[in-house]
């Protein structure tokens, strides 16, 4: 069965989601294929103020905050001493990623986009450098004018249209679980480091839950969480969250390998990459999704102009769109620039970019606030 439509995207996660939804209040005819039964679970909890700035823009601001916590503080320890603080003057939000993807999809049906879930995109036809057909492991195929590889970091879209990555692992592993919240995680967000180049992150999620994030280097992980979690090895780490060790060791640890992720070309004929089918930075930035969401508005505005014109959409995804790799390139460096420095305070605090961490590429309406404390 052959299925046709203005524009087909991969992948049901933020990106493709947040897309769908601009292009079907453009008008355009659009399905979303997804391999999994549903919205993925798994991915970020913190919406920073470019990302906010997106979503009000599109009449989704009160939608997504209505359920989040909204938090305008980090404190940053080092060795067991705070370091500095980072103060959000718009605050930021903290909405598990599944709700945030949902709160979006949620409004996907009023403007007529159709999604395929537990459907797989197994290759792509291609006619000349277009993209002529998608087609389904189940033998049913799409006919689309456009399509956005919104598949993640392992995307097929990528590597059917041969734009190879270049990724550099971090050379740490990060473990994460989601743990009872308690009386300090609740009062403040603290983000800790040592000169052994770990580090911590814990905060709340909801009025009952919180989220903890350990990374160290190979090696420590294995010694530290290899016959399950020794919880007192991190003592000397995380130094103001005493009443979080009662639920640190029976909790379920994931383990995460986080690279960062470059590509040469965004776009090849009617085709584009979105979201981490794009870029990966690390994630202690917090601002893949900020980002992410403002490509999609980006990618949403040059196919509505483009209005089915073949010519005029590559004119407008090299000129709008391919800029973008910019952008991401500094927040890249950056991440991989802090994740260097995670065991030298002194180099943290001058490679830590308040404005980056704060605003992203956005113009910042009044300024962040690093205070370091001595
Ligand atoms: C540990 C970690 C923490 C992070 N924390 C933050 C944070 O706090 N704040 C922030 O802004 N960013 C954060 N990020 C980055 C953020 O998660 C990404 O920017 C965002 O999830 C990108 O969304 P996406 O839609 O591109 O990808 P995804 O959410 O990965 O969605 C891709 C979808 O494509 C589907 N798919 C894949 N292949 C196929 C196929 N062949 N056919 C059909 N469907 C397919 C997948 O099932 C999936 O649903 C973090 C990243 C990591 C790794």
């Amino acid at each position: 069965m052959t299925t046709s439509c203005d524009v087909a995207i991969v992948g049901a996660g933020l990106g493709g989601c947040f897309l769908a939804l601009l292009l079907g209040r453009g008008g355009r005819n659009v399905v979303v294929v997804e391999q999994g039964p549903a919205i993925p679970a798994a991915g970020a909890d913190f919406v920073k103020p470019p990302g906010m700035g997106v979503l009000a823009r599109h009449g989704l601001g009160d939608l997504v905050e209505r359920h989040a916590l909204k938090r305008d503080v980090v404190r940053y320890y080092h060795d067991g001493q705070a370091i500095q603080e980072c103060r959000y003057p718009e605050g930021f939000l903290i909405r598990p990623y599944r709700e945030l993807v949902e709160a979006i999809y949620s409004c996907c049906s009023m403007e007529g986009v159709e999604f395929w879930f537990d459907s797989r995109i197994e290759r792509l036809e291609q006619d000349g450098d277009r993209v002529a057909r998608l087609v389904l492991a189940d033998g049913r195929e799409l006919r689309p004018g456009a399509v956005v590889g919104a598949d993640g970091t392992r995307s097929l879209i990528r590597q059917e249209l041969g734009i190879d990555k270049e990724s550099t692992a971090y050379p740490h592993l990060m473990r994460v679980a989601t743990v009872p919240l308690t009386a300090s995680v609740a009062r403040l967000n603290r983000l800790y480091f040592n000169s052994d180049g770990w580090f911590s992150y814990l905060y709340p999620i909801n009025e009952e839950q919180a989220r903890v994030f350990v990374g160290l280097p190979l090696d420590d992980d294995e010694a530290v969480f290899g016959d399950g979690l020794d919880a007192d090895a991190l003592r000397g780490l995380i130094t103001e969250n005493d009443d979080a060790f009662d639920v640190l060791g029976p909790a379920h640890w994931q383990p995460i390998r986080v690279s960062a992720m470059r590509v040469p070309a965004y776009h090849q004929g009617n085709a584009a990459l979105l979201g981490s089918a794009a870029f990966a930075c690390h994630p202690m930035t917090g601002m893949g999704m900020s980002y992410t969401m403002h490509d999609a508005e980006i990618l949403a505005g040059v196919i509505c102009a483009a209005d089915s014109d073949p010519a005029l959409l590559e004119k407008g995804l090299e000129t709008s769109y391919e800029p973008r790799r910019q952008a991401h390139a500094e927040l890249i460096g950056y991440g991989d620039a802090l994740a260097g420095t995670y065991h030298d305070k002194t180099a943290y605090l001058s490679t830590f970019r308040e404005d980056l961490h704060v605003f992203g590429d956005t113009e910042p309406v009044g300024r962040g606030f690093v205070s370091v404390l001595r």
